[in-house]
């Protein structure tokens, strides 16, 4: 626009002309720009989020609450179980972003509410070590190694005074994500050992009352006896149906009941409670 010319009278004329329309246009596209800035300046500071209902699909326990003019989530699992935050025992959560509840849904809290919702409410016994991995913890993989040779014990019949020394030869060997340390309360003590057998025979009390039930039929056999110390005992075995009735019959040791006395009584009521009334 600004072309150079040969100077006289007309092409003079004819420049200014050009140059004042040229800075009325400028002037016009400018302030044209300016206010399409300012619009979107103020669209970014002021983003309309709201909750979309796609995210219950994907997070089954996400709740949305709307109290006036805000919008609020919160969640089924950490409401139960009063776990501390808002999504919990909380006001709710006011940012409306899959961000906010994916920071959740990793959080520890969330993850402890999760696998008590699954044990309580929805009657699923979760594999031990998928409780561990639901775990928010650094020591989670030192875990795992020290329940597997204890594992390994439990099921050799071995003295539990033996899993110490094994922890000290897998040290020894330098197991991967064995822990270090030897005292009393880390994992590779004997008291640790006993605490992860207590954890085992639960669950694994819980798999055999739950095939029990799902069994069409089962039957209980009874044997009392007496040890060196003059007590009483009894041994529960139980025979029953795999897969819920469609499997072979499965013959497995229950349980060692101390009992007070002999009476059919005691009997029926010591068993009734080991098969969860
Ligand atoms: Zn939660």
């Amino acid at each position: 626009m600004f072309a150079w010319k040969p100077s006289n009278g007309t092409n003079e004329l004819n420049l200014n002309n050009d140059l004042h329309e040229d800075m009325e246009s400028f002037e016009t596209s400018l302030e044209s720009l300016t206010q399409e800035s300012c619009s979107s300046k103020i669209s970014n500071e002021k983003p309309k989020r709201k909750f979309r209902d796609a995210w219950r699909d994907k997070f089954p326990w996400l709740r949305c609450i709307m109290q006036g003019e805000k919008t609020l989530m919160k969640c089924t699992w950490c409401e139960k179980y009063a776990s501390p935050g808002p999504w919990g025992a909380g006001f709710g959560c006011i940012t409306l972003q899959l961000d906010a509840i994916l920071t959740h849904v990793n959080s520890s809290g969330h993850k402890l509410c999760a696998s008590k919702w699954m044990c309580d409410v929805e009657g699923k016994a979760m594999s031990i070590p998928k409780h561990v991995s639901q775990l928010d913890d650094l020591n989670k993989n030192k875990v795992i190694t020290t329940m597997k040779l204890m594992y390994f014990i439990a099921k050799k019949d071995l003295s539990i005074a033996t899993y110490q020394e094994l922890c000290d030869l897998a040290v020894l060997l330098e197991v991967p994500n064995m822990p270090k340390q030897h005292d009393y309360i880390s994992y590779t003590s004997r008291y640790g050992g006993y605490e992860f057998l207590v954890a085992f025979g639960k669950y694994l009390l819980e798999i055999q009352s739950s095939n029990l039930i799902n069994s069409p039929c089962y039957s209980l056999m009874l044997d009392e006896s007496t040890d060196n110390g003059l007590e009483l005992h009894l041994i529960v075995y139980v025979t029953y149906l795999q897969c819920g009735g469609c499997g072979p019959k499965q013959t497995e040791y229950m349980g060692l009941l101390k009992i007070p006395n002999g009476k059919g009584r005691t009997i029926y009521e010591h068993v009734k409670h080991l098969l969860g009334d």
